[in-house]
């Protein structure tokens, strides 16, 4: 049997009993910090339509580990950046919490982005000019609640290259200062886009335990792009996107740490 315990006022979970695997099913615990019912996005290429985001629904709840697959031009980005406030539906309704994303004006929308979303992309966008420490102190020193750089630093276990400039690390050590700047100012939401999509395997797990242990620790919902099916075993549930549409939802039985996934 299994039974979970929530900590007070946190996003996360914990388990109870040792013999216990898998996540608790969020329905039964928490409101969900995204519902989206009949989202879509059609662009316009010239004359021609683009269903990018065909109508989708779904719910996603604090604390989770969400894979998004799903081939080239399936709708991935698109979807992400809707639950960024980077984009905004053509029609449907996308709720934070209790509230509206669908209908904000810009001004709403950057203050949803300042306070609740961290963003890393499959290209780093460090300044080379900045530390590491430096780099990630641009976000702490205008965030609400932060934590410091070096906490952040040290999450992703960079702690030891803090004064290291980006051209003196490697792809993976620039990443992780990235999901560094992303968390640093404690958001609820943690945006991938393919984040691994530049890296080797060996470096691309490194990328993956820091996105694993942000979660973990500190209850971040993540939501995560990737081509490769490998990756899906460690999330919670797999959202599999195709032509604009949900084709199903997978909840994983048990999640499997980022250190055992072969590829
Ligand atoms: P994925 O991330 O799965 O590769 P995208 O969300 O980037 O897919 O794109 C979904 C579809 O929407 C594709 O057909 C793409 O060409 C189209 N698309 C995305 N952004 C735009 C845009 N700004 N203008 C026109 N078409 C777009």
């Amino acid at each position: 049997m299994k039974v979970f315990g929530w900590q007070k006022e946190e996003t996360f979970y914990t388990e109870n009993t040792p013999a216990q695997t898998g996540p608790p099913d969020p329905k039964n615990a928490r409101d969900p910090l995204f519902s989206a019912r009949g989202l879509t996005k059609v662009y316009l290429a010239g004359e021609v339509e683009v269903r990018a985001l065909d109508g989708v629904d779904f719910d996603l709840y604090p604390g989770e580990f969400i894979v998004l697959l799903g081939p080239s031009g399936s709708g991935k980005s698109t979807l992400l950046n809707n639950l960024g406030g980077l984009d905004v539906p053509t029609s449907g309704t996308l709720a934070y919490k209790d509230r509206e994303l669908t209908g904000a004006d810009e001004e709403e929308l950057t203050a949803f982005r300042r306070d609740a979303v961290g963003f890393v992309f499959q290209f780093y966008n460090l300044i080379p000019s900045l530390t590491a420490l430096e780099n990630v102190a641009l976000i702490t020193e205008i965030a609400k609640d932060p934590m410091t750089p070096e906490e952040a630093l040290g999450l992703v276990g960079l702690r030891e290259r803090m004064d290291h400039f980006p051209s003196q690390m490697s792809g993976g050590e620039q990443q992780r200062v990235a999901i560094a700047r992303a968390i640093s100012k404690r958001p609820e939401v943690l945006l991938c886009d393919e984040p691994t999509g530049a890296l080797d395997v060996k470096t691309g797990i490194t990328v993956l335990e820091a996105i694993e242990r942000v979660n973990r620790e500190l209850g971040t919902l993540a939501l995560v792009i990737t081509h490769n099916a490998v990756i899906a075993d460690m999330a919670d549930r797999v959202i599999h996107l195709s032509d604009g549409r949900i084709s199903r939802i997978e909840r994983n039985g048990a999640r499997r740490s980022v250190r055992s996934l072969r590829w």
